[in-house]
């Protein structure tokens, strides 16, 4: 395993993490904590999870696998991340409470504030007392590091981390779209901060794409997953990249990556970098040109979503990602104000037909929403 500073905490961390997220089934609650077990015994020592996530039940699990870990931890020791969404400062504290009993142990290593969608949000949230309720619980030694997790472009993520001083920051990122996220990476490293990336393989769709995402490959005995991990474990300024992991295959992949990386050469990288734009005909590259809508559409965040779409040939998936990962309700989408002024169309990198695009996510929501009412 490669294990990596935590930005300036002094915690080494290993630079695979395991994202709690994705278990197969929380009813087989025993496979679920031996997949966490094994993946501590492998060399893991960052544990991601959320209030949130499968309503408590990923913590539940995870954090029978901690008590057992609990035994060896003084040798062997191990980091807890989780996270609370909430808005008001009580509501923060209900969750670390419950985030500490599901999770079985005293104390969260990293602690986020979770789905900042805006700098405007995360403001919000610092008025109402919500960062104070963090830092209350870190005095009374509930929580060691206050972190960020954001969806947020990458340069509205570097000013947060600016802004106030988090420990690091949970962001996407993958070889799909660091071209979005790529100032906040750089933002984190220039001021100490660590930075852990949550969807390396791109929600799924690098392995379930293998001859797209070829060109992630520097050698061909590689996979294109292992290409996709080790282009992470190339860049010194991240810290852990986070694998969902839901069977015990993916830890031998993601351990494998890990095994056989050697750095990649500059050029490369770029190779990898330039061929992104190629892999991606038709699709968005989340390079953010097109965030230029005189009616505030956010639309490199619909065009990323219609990917899942393109990609994965389903209407709900692309739905799930604007909910899920963007924050975008079929209720709330807006895009009644697109005026198809052709504005954000003509700044596209990939020559997108931009427009006709957002009318047919339009019509996709629309329709989602009267089948919802019958
Ligand atoms: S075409 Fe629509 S989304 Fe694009 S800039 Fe014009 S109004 Fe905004
Ligand atoms: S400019 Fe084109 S490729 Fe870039 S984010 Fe916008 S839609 Fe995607």
């Amino acid at each position: 395993m490669i294990y990596r500073q935590y930005g300036d905490t002094g915690i080494e961390v290993s630079a695979i993490g395991f994202g709690g997220m994705r278990f197969e089934n929380y009813d087989d609650r025993d496979a679920c904590a031996e997949l966490v077990k094994s993946c501590y015994d492998a060399g893991i020592n960052y544990f991601d999870t959320a209030c949130g996530y499968a309503g408590g039940k990923s913590e539940e699990v995870m954090g029978l696998a901690f008590r057992e870990m609990q035994k060896t931890r003084a040798e062997k020791p191990f980091y807890v991340s989780t996270k609370s969404g909430s808005g008001l400062p009580g509501d923060v504290r209900k969750d670390l409470e419950g985030s500490l009993q599901r999770l079985q142990v005293d104390c969260i290593d990293f602690y986020h504030v979770w789905y900042v969608n805006s700098l405007a949000n995360l403001e919000n949230r610092k008025k109402a007392g919500v960062l104070r309720a963090f830092e209350k619980a870190k005095e009374e030694g509930l929580v060691k590091h206050i972190c960020v997790s954001s969806h947020m472009p990458g340069d509205y993520i570097g000013q947060a981390l600016r802004d106030y001083p988090f420990a690091g920051a949970l962001l996407g990122y993958s070889a799909m779209n660091f071209s979005y996220r790529e100032a906040a990476v750089q933002a984190a490293s220039d001021l100490g901060r660590g930075v852990v990336v949550m969807n390396p393989l791109g929600g799924g769709l690098i392995p379930n794409h293998p001859e797209r995402f070829s060109f992630v490959k520097t050698s061909p005995d590689e996979t294109v997953v292992e290409a996709a991990l080790r282009f992470l474990l190339n860049d010194e300024r991240i810290t852990v990249a986070l694998v969902g992991m839901s069977k015990q295959e993916h830890l031998r992949e993601a351990i494998s990556a890990v095994e056989g990386f050697k750095p990649v050469p500059a050029d490369e990288i770029k190779r990898i970098k330039r061929s992104l734009k190629q892999a991606f005909v038709e699709l968005c590259t989340c390079c953010g040109y097109c965030n230029r809508c005189p009616h505030g559409i956010p639309v490199s965040k619909f065009m990323e979503a219609y990917n899942y779409k393109k990609l994965k040939g389903s209407r709900q998936d692309m739905i799930n990602r604007l909910r899920w990962h963007w924050g975008i309700t079929p209720e709330t989408a807006g895009l009644e104000k697109c005026v198809e002024c052709g504005l954000c169309e003509n700044a596209c990198t990939q020559r997108l037909p931009i427009v006709s695009r957002l009318g047919e996510i339009a019509e996709d929501l629309r329709n989602f929403i009267q089948a919802q009412k019958a």
